[in-house]
């Protein structure tokens, strides 16, 4: 039996890939950085990863090839929507929710939410006893993690594979803080304002200077939408500086957020154009404080060519097998969905 710890994409992605798994996830659902929040009537917004891209290039003994994301995905019957924008980036989005990719490669596996691992020991050279925060042990040949570094380092018992693991994994263990917010409105009174977003021929927007980093038009993910979804994830900055104070315990936005949030759509709709009288009342919030939004310095790089030939890969390779432990993730292929699923099918796909 192999135990797969985190049901994110990596999870997921090694679930769909093989046989005698299980996999534990502290959450109480699947899709981890895949974040898909509800509103009313059918509107969410992706309070994580919110699109993708297609392709990946791999480069493994000396050869190069093209990974598309997107024949792999029609490849499972896994929906996908193109964002139809006027510029030159392709990007892409999960219909219903980006969790949905997630929670369709889990489909076969069996899952246990609400198990919050803490701690896992050897009991042979293949055998493991994990211990769960609800009381549960299981026994398994096989682990495989796919936690954050902080959360996964967590687990070890201290000995030599830890130790070994925490020095390996040090350049890559610095995660960015991401505060994200998103405001629903079910019925925009302006209804100019509604039109006017409607029509734009951009979708999100990312600047990477402002407080504001990345503004996603997230109802635009619904065809002919008569409510409107507008998202922010902030920038590391103002997450560092505010990250006590975004969300009360209820899970509410404290005033402060509120207050941002107000000033940013007001700001919006004034830089596009879009002339408002009022702001109106917000009907539903949601918001979010991700600690380990994104690995800072991954290990086969954010962008470019997955290099599987590198000498740090081999070394990555060598710790796993001499420690019979696996740590994956995006610090190691980046975070971006396309990458991940890219890398764990190029390392997973044929030994299964
Ligand atoms: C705000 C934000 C915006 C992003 N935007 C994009 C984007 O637009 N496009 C893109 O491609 N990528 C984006 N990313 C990055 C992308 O979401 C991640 O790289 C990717 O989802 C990571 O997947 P993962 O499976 O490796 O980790 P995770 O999704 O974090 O999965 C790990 C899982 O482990 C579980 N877990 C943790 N500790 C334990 C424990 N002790 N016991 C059991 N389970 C545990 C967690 O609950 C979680 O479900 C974004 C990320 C964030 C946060």
């Amino acid at each position: 039996m192999i135990a797969i710890i985190g049901s994110g994409i990596t999870g997921a992605t090694l679930a769909s890939l093989m046989k005698n798994t299980t996999v534990y996830d502290k959450a109480r659902f699947p899709g981890g950085r895949l974040a898909s929040k509800p509103f009313s009537d059918g509107y969410y917004c992706d309070l994580g990863a919110t699109f993708f891209k297609d392709k990946v290039q791999i480069l493994s003994k000396s050869t190069v090839k093209d990974f598309s994301f997107i024949n792999w995905l029609e490849e499972h019957g896994i929906n996908h929507c193109k964002y139809n924008e006027t510029n030159d980036r392709q990007i892409y989005f999960s219909p219903n929710g980006q969790k949905t990719i997630s929670e369709f490669l889990l489909n076969k596996s069996a899952l246990k939410f609400n198990h919050e691992l803490i701690s896992f020991s050897k009991l042979s050279k293949d055998s493991f006893n994990l211990r769960f925060l609800n009381g549960e042990e299981a026994v398994v040949d096989k682990i495989l993690i796919t936690a954050p570094i902080p959360q996964a380092l967590s687990f070890f018992p201290e000995c030599e594979e830890k130790e070994a693991w925490e020095t390996f994994l040090k350049p890559y263990s610095e995660y960015r803080k991401t505060l994200v917010c998103a405001c629903f409105w079910k019925m925009p009174s302006d209804v100019n304002m509604l039109e006017k977003i409607q029509a734009m021929d951009t979708y999100t927007w990312l600047d990477k200077d402002s407080d504001s980093e990345y503004i996603s038009i997230e109802s635009r993910k619904i065809k002919n939408s008569t409510s409107l979804v507008f998202m922010i994830q902030f920038s590391e900055e103002f997450s560092n500086l505010h990250f006590d104070n975004w969300r009360n315990p209820d899970r509410s936005p404290t005033d402060f957020c509120k207050s941002v949030m107000e000033e940013q759509f007001l700001n919006f709709c004034e830089n596009n154009q879009i002339k408002i009288d009022t702001f109106q009342q917000v009907d539903q919030w949601r918001v979010h404080k991700w600690r380990y939004a994104q690995a800072k310095y991954p290990l086969l790089g954010k962008n470019g060519v997955l290099n599987f030939d590198s000498e740090t890969f081999k070394e990555y390779q060598n710790i796993t097998n001499q420690t019979k432990i696996n740590i994956l993730g995006d610090w190691l292929y980046g975070p971006r969905i396309e990458r991940i699923v890219a890398g764990v099918l190029q390392n997973y796909e044929k030994k299964n």
